[in-house]
């Protein structure tokens, strides 16, 4: 039987409190039990020290003991409930989102920053931040931007705008685990000019009838809903859009195929065509004719995300190619000892803590409410160029290791690829930059 509304609310709120409160009293187990959390992460995933990120929030800029205590209490389910199967998921080219998003849902990961009537621990954006910089250490880029997609890719317009009635309907069962969510926005004729998409939701009625279809769609084979862009009306292109909440499982919704992918292989792509699918109106997130400057907003927690995530990412590609190359010897002596090798390794490592920097600064303003579009822009120019420098650098060092499916830094040479062309490639990062610096020529 379904449940009513209030009821429903009543109980996402107790459960976030609850959740929070579990989540920080795991700080105090640190604290005064040697069998706590901390000693389990420790045994499970041994502290690294390539970062010079620091691990306790004493010299943190920004976070706090509340902060670690998120991070460790997921890194205890990433090395329980998913790096043992990673593997496996690559090679299927696919990962169970809903076993996984339920495991962080119930234990409150995917509405960090949310409100905490529809689930969400309520907290500020440098949580997501944390949390996701945590993802990191999965072993492949696709489950993590899974993650990201359903926590900071799909939601943020929904829960800042949507009406109440889409948000118990959308939101909450997204951060509780419950359905898998995925964003509709490009298309086979417009990624980097959003501006330019085609499909069409005409209004007959109360309903919208949506034609048309999007391409790369992250987890659209196995999504219960989209967060989708249409355009509502003929009116100029950032005016006439809207996003709309769109049910997966409606009559006209197509799922043409599942595209094959250079990387972030266990991350299921999909093609999805719309034909003459009826959605109500009171579907519409906020105001309609609004979705563009919606998806705008939205793409800025997406672009912080991405940089924080990959921030680890880098690290622990850094640490890998350190011990290989401490322990394999070339013209008697390791390969790390060439003068070439640590340089370049110590310069990488320079660049991803200047990332770090720039990341912080931006979440720092950004959760002290300042538009930090610019900010979040060069971080992820910069984090797309520096992840292939690091990919790239780092597996030279394997030698012919490097080259094989074997090793964890190949698969990020895949993987990270992408972080120069998803959620706007270096050159549209490039216009933005351009744009808020004045420097674009006069129409
Ligand atoms: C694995 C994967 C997952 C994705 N997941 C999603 C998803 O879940 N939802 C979603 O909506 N989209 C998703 N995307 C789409 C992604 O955001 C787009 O691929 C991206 O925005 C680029 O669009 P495009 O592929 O159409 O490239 P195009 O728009 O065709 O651009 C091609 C190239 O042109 C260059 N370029 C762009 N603008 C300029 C400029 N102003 N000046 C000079 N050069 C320029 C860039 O180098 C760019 O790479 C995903 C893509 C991939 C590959």
């Amino acid at each position: 039987m379904r449940m009513r509304g209030r009821t429903q609310t009543t109980m996402a709120l107790r459960c976030g409190s609850v959740r929070l409160n579990a989540l920080v009293s795991v700080r105090a187990l640190y604290k005064c039990s040697s069998f706590g959390v901390r000693s389990f992460a420790d045994n499970a995933s041994p502290q690294r020290v390539a970062s010079s990120s620091p691990d306790t929030a004493v010299n943190h800029l920004l976070y706090t003991p509340e902060h670690f205590a998120l991070k460790e209490s997921l890194r205890k389910i990433i090395d329980q409930e998913i790096n043992p199967y990673v593997d496996q998921w690559e090679a299927e080219g696919t990962f169970p989102a809903h076993k996984i998003f339920k495991i962080l849902g119930n234990a409150g990961f995917l509405g960090v920053n949310k409100p905490v009537e529809y689930g969400g621990l309520g907290l500020d954006y440098s949580y997501s931040v944390a949390v996701s910089e945590e993802l990191g250490h999965i072993r492949c880029g696709g489950i993590p931007m899974a993650i990201g997609v359903q926590t900071d890719m799909t939601t943020p317009a929904l829960a800042r705008f949507g009406s109440a009635e889409l948000k118990k309907e959308f939101l909450l069962p997204s951060i509780l685990g419950d359905k898998v969510a995925c964003l509709g926005v490009s298309e086979v004729g417009a990624g980097s000019d959003v501006s330019n998409i085609k499909t069409k939701a005409v209004r007959k009625g109360d309903e919208y009838v949506i034609n048309g279809g999007k391409m790369w769609t992250t987890s659209g084979t196995q999504a219960d809903w989209m967060c989708l862009l249409a355009n509502t009306s003929d009116g100029p292109p950032h005016r006439n859009k809207s996003l709309i909440c769109l049910p997966m499982n409606l009559p006209g919704v197509h799922i043409a195929r599942k595209i094959d992918k250079l990387g972030m292989w266990s991350s299921d792509t999909a093609q999805v065509f719309f034909e003459d699918v009826r959605v109500p109106c009171a579907n519409v997130i906020g105001q309609e004719g609004m979705g563009f400057t919606y998806q705008m907003l939205q793409f800025q927690e997406e672009r912080l995300w991405a940089v924080a995530n990959i921030l680890t990412t880098m690290d622990n590609i850094i640490q890998d190619t350190i011990e290989y190359t401490r322990q394999r010897k070339i013209f008697n002596q390791p390969v790390l000892y060439h003068q070439a090798v640590h340089f370049r390794l110590a310069e990488l490592q320079t660049e991803v803590e200047l990332l770090r920097a720039l990341l912080y600064q931006a979440t720092a303003l950004y959760i002290k409410g300042n538009d930090v579009t610019k900010l979040a822009s060069m971080a992820k120019l910069k984090g797309g160029r520096l992840a292939r420098e690091v990919s790239d650098g780092c597996l030279q060092y394997w030698g012919g290791m490097g080259f094989t499916s074997d090793v964890q830094v190949s698969r990020f040479y895949r993987d990270a690829r992408l972080m120069s062309i998803g959620a706007g490639a270096d050159e549209v990062m490039l216009g933005i930059i351009c744009k808020y610096m004045d420097m674009l020529p006069k129409k």
